[in-house]
């Protein structure tokens, strides 16, 4: 592979925790992880089910390292549908080679259609052919996007495909769960926490997680609304009454207390900015209900139809 030495190594792992707030420590752990995938001693086998592929497009709006860094020198990809050349039957191959030999890691993006097996297919057969041995024979396996994480808009109410997210198919499928499956919930995934996640499970293995939504602590601990930099204004009783206001947007529907993530720390491309930021209420596109329910809009004015109710005095309860 390419050119990188521990030096660069233990740099990408320091800007990747850097970016989140994390120590050194857990910037160590990711160079090792980095590490470990570079030099071929860690496979990396991403698959699409349902999904807009909106997540793999993410991965390449990553910065510090950028796409480029990151597809040649840091992650090892055996096969990604939209980043591989390999197409048909050399695909089948390179699935049933790696299978076979176990060890690898597995990022599914999208969520799995278990009531029609058609709607994903790999190589002129459903997926769900295949997942079962591939999830199987994984050390672990990642669920990048929302889609994937908790089902999302596939599994939103009404939708003819039966979609559930991977953690539901597994356990259909009585494939174990517990120690294997990290969610990494976004819509779409951040590139950061993501590439945090694979580097950290290589290095160190499962990581510590929610009990619930097994997402890792170390990105998805903390809620928007806790370290959002409008708090003031919540805490200040001063809101926004329409877009461009300043103040706190939870009259126009913000649901940052819902979502727990790391986007007032890392902000999206390379920092640029992000939705609260530009003056676009959260839509929590990392929690658990996120588009799944047709009574429940992305936006919404007023506190009359908000999910998150709270009285003055429990203001600070509602963090
Ligand atoms: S409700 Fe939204 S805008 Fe207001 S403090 Fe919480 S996260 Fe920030
Ligand atoms: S601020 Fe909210 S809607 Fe925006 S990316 Fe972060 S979690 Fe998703």
């Amino acid at each position: 592979m390419g050119t990188w030495n521990r030096r660069d190594f233990l740099k990408a792992g320091a800007s990747l925790a850097a970016g989140m707030g994390l120590g050194s420590l857990h910037g160590e752990a990711l160079a090792e992880g980095i590490e470990a995938i570079h030099a071929g001693n860690a496979k990396v086998l991403w698959l699409t089910a349902m999904s807009c592929s909106g997540c793999s497009v993410s991965l390449l709006n990553t910065e510090n390292p950028g796409p480029v860094e990151l597809l040649t020198e840091i992650i090892s990809l055996v096969y990604h549908p939209v980043l591989s050349a390999a197409q048909g039957s050399t695909v089948g191959e390179v699935i049933e080679k790696l299978t076979k030999a176990g060890g690898y890691y597995f990022v599914i993006e999208g969520a799995i259609p278990a009531g029609m097996s058609t709607a994903c297919m790999l190589e002129g057969q459903p997926l769900t052919n295949h997942l079962p041995k591939i999830i199987r024979n994984a050390k672990a396996v990642i669920a990048a996007g929302t889609c994937a994480a908790f089902g999302g808009i596939p599994a939103a109410e009404g939708n003819p495909t039966g979609a559930v997210c991977v953690r539901d198919y597994m356990t259909q499928q009585g494939l174990s769960v517990a120690g294997r499956l990290v969610n990494c919930p976004g819509c779409p995934t951040h590139p950061q926490s993501l590439i945090g996640t694979v580097a950290y499970v290589v290095a160190k293995g499962y990581p510590a997680v929610h009990p619930e939504l097994l997402t890792p602590d170390m990105y998805f601990r903390h809620s928007v609304h806790d370290e959002c930099p409008r708090f003031h204004y919540w805490e200040k009783s001063q809101f926004a009454e329409k877009f461009g206001d300043e103040g706190c947007l939870f009259k126009l529907g913000c649901l940052g207390p819902l979502s727990h993530t790391h986007c007032p720390r890392s902000q999206w491309n390379g920092g640029a900015n992000w939705c609260i930021r530009a003056g676009a209420p959260c839509t929590a596109c990392t929690s658990e209900n996120f588009a799944k329910h047709r009574d429940f809009p992305f936006y919404r004015k007023g506190e009359a139809n908000h999910p998150v109710s709270y009285t003055e005095a429990q203001r600070e309860g509602v963090r």
